[in-house]
């Protein structure tokens, strides 16, 4: 049982309240396999209680490996992929550690965790709910809401206690459930008409939080100081345009905002604020050391499909070998794993040894360096790579998007031709140029924004 100390930061307090979704992120180091599979992330790949294991089954990992996954909820193919994944991720220690796979550190830090909220890939309330422009009181009324534990009418029934349920924001009487109070109701429906209306990007805590005011003055203020519901509709509409304005007065703006948000912006009749660009910069294609070479890999996804390239030259920038790779279904990480490991399996064939991968995927990277656990799925191309480590001596190196603009283009005649090939360099319009630029270390320009 973990406690907050009294004195604990306020952004601390802010992540107790994520502290489900943390635990979700996190994965184990397992030897024993003390803990309950369904309710742990240990497969890398979230937790598998709504899927697979029923949340009350109290089965620890290491009995369920005992029994070969016997449980009778699972399928004969489930079975044999969660016992090969446990052979796969067991470790030999003779403790179970819980592991922050997203610092190198592997413990947990505000700074990874934030890092990895910007990212976007999974949903966070951390970063939606818990910002300091939202005042605190705003961010539990949404987490509740979020949570189905705001005292609406329904969710009173549903502890046991007796009541009739009306809605008050309708002009005819409804049950009032969260659903029903904040999306269907006459009142909600009439401000979410007039923002809609306006931009599809809308200002949802604050029309949220203003519904709910609403709700509880007009269900417990007296009656007779109460507006008709089509003024407070407009009311709402206001007071929650006023607070847009009043926000972005001290917004500070970090990044240049795309046309649609500076039209939105201005629908809202907020002065859009850009700030200065930063000046761009020179990005070469970076050269290995004397007497090794560098294999640039990349991958490239368009609607599912995945494909990778990769090229391998000596430190002068002379072509060596090239190659594209179609992979069907996947995602990006994915090919960017299989891309390294063709074009590591390349440089074993052509009997290169001293090589050096230049990949502009960190992720990919940080895996494949073991500064990083990989999620489980990609485990089989890691471990292939891995193996290959002890055969060739090879490094890792991220590069700028800019830099690798000839493994870039190799991925994407993987994507053209949906088929595995090699590009012929003294015919490919796109691939000459780019190498004769590499070899007289000419410049790429990188935006930023
Ligand atoms: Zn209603």
């Amino acid at each position: 049982m973990v406690q907050l100390a009294v004195r604990t930061t306020k952004t601390w307090r802010e992540c107790w309240f994520c502290i489900r979704e943390i635990i979700e992120l996190s994965t184990w180091d397992f030897g024993p396999g003390n803990f309950i599979p369904g309710q742990e992330n240990w497969l890398g790949i979230g937790c598998l209680s709504h899927i697979l294991i029923p949340m009350e089954d109290k089965t620890t990992l290491g009995e369920a490996e005992s029994l070969g996954f016997n449980l009778p909820y699972l399928s004969e193919d489930t079975k044999e992929e969660l016992l090969e994944a446990h052979q796969l991720l067991k470790s030999d220690g003779p403790m179970d550690r819980r592991v922050w796979p997203h610092d190198p550190s592997e413990m947990f830090t505000i700074k990874s965790y934030k890092k990895l909220s910007n990212l976007g890939n999974h949903p966070n309330l951390f970063t939606k709910l818990w910002k300091p422009h939202i005042p605190t009181k705003v961010s539990i009324f949404l987490w509740k809401m979020l949570h189905n534990a705001l005292p609406v009418d329904l969710n009173i029934q549903a502890c046991h206690m007796l009541m009739a349920s009306k809605c008050t924001c309708c002009a005819n009487p409804n049950l009032e459930s969260i659903n029903h109070l904040f999306y269907y109701s006459d009142l909600a429906t009439h401000v979410w008409n007039h923002f809609m209306a306006l931009t599809n990007h809308l200002p949802i805590s604050s029309v949220l939080w203003e519904i709910w005011k609403a709700r509880c003055s007009r269900k417990y203020d007296d009656d007779h100081k109460l507006p008709m519901l089509h003024a407070q509709g407009k009311r709402i509409i206001l007071k929650v345009r006023y607070w847009c304005l009043r926000l972005s007065k001290f917004f500070e703006v970090k990044s240049l905002s795309n046309t649609g948000t500076d039209t939105i912006a201005t629908l809202l009749g907020i002065h859009v604020n850009s700030p200065p660009q930063k000046p761009p910069t020179l990005v070469y294609w970076t050269r290995p050391p004397d007497g090794t070479l560098v294999m640039n890999t990349d991958a490239a996804a368009k609607e599912g499909l995945t494909t990778g390239g990769g090229i391998l030259r000596d430190h002068q920038g002379v072509h060596i070998a090239n190659f594209f790779c179609f992979y069907g279904d996947g995602t990006n990480n994915s090919a960017e794993c299989k891309a390294i490991l063709d074009g590591r399996n390349l440089c074993n064939i052509l009997r290169h040894k001293d090589i050096w991968i230049h990949s502009y995927s960190t992720l990919a990277i940080s895996w494949c360096t073991k500064q990083a656990k990989p999620p489980w799925n990609l485990m089989v191309w890691i471990k292939r790579i891995w193996d290959l480590l002890e055969t060739l001596n090879v490094g890792f190196l991220h590069i700028y998007r800019q830099g690798n603009k000839d493994a870039d283009h190799l991925a994407s005649l993987g994507l053209k031709h949906l088929t595995d090939g090699t590009a012929n360099i003294n015919s490919d319009k796109v691939l000459k140029p780019i190498l004769s630029g590499d070899t007289l270390n000419l410049p790429n320009i990188r935006f930023r924004i």
